[in-house]
């Protein structure tokens, strides 16, 4: 008899949310180009931005890929997106600043790999374009601001955008539509446990 009740409050109460939530959706009727921020201590960032290359692959969309910062070519999303021939794959990096330790040479390939993004970001053609690990080249000041930001606001309007890195600067998060920050909870290599392929590369 009580869980009666229960089930028929639940059944009311979901009934209600139901009807909230069916009317958010029919309001929310504009289309337009993303622009999404994945910021943030917590993992997920990049592998987030990776979900949402396979998502748009599988709606035959092209997709762009911009790796900055990093120089391995031996990931798992490389192999598997870069064999994709929708999807263009750039490791544009020469590895960690604190492995470089060369600061001119950072921004010299900042530059280089800065020029494969604005193309991309000038072509409606590219659906998604990923900018994966952008944020240092704006925190450590390897590229001007103003420069970054007018290309990713005057992209093609229907064009999706997905920055990641960690401490994104103010004037991005305030040019996006999407801002997510993972937050570290505890990480496995805090334990003593190496990056692991399929998990971490
Ligand atoms: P992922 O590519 O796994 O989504 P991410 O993009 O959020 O990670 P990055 O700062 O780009 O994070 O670091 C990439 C690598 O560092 C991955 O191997 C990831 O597991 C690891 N990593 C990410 N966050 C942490 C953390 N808080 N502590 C230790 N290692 C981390
Ligand atoms: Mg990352």
């Amino acid at each position: 008899m009580i869980n009666d009740e229960i089930n028929t409050r639940h059944q009311a109460r979901m009934v209600r949310k139901k009807a909230l939530i069916d009317a958010a959706i029919a309001r929310n009727d504009k289309a337009q180009g993303l622009l999404l921020v994945l910021t943030g201590n917590g993992k997920g960032k990049s592998s987030s931005a990776f979900g949402m290359v396979g998502r748009a692959l599988g709606h035959g969309m092209k997709v762009g890929v911009c790796q900055f910062i990093k120089s391995r070519t031996d990931t798992g999303e490389e192999a598997f997106f870069g064999a994709h021939p929708l999807c263009e794959w750039h490791v544009l990096g020469d590895g960690f600043t604190w492995d470089t330790q060369d600061r001119s040479a950072d921004i010299a390939s900042a530059e280089r790999g800065w020029t494969v993004a604005e193309r991309m970001l000038a072509d409606p053609s590219y659906q998604l374009v990923v900018l994966d690990e952008l944020t240092y080249l704006l925190s450590y000041h390897y590229l001007d601001h103003e420069r970054v930001l007018d290309a990713i606001s005057q992209r093609p309007a229907m064009q999706h955008v997905v920055v990641t890195g960690r401490a994104a600067i103010e004037p991005l998060l305030d040019l996006a539509d999407t801002v997510t920050e993972m937050l570290d909870v505890k990480h496995a290599f805090q334990a003593g446990i190496k990056a692991q392929p399929g998990i971490d590369l």
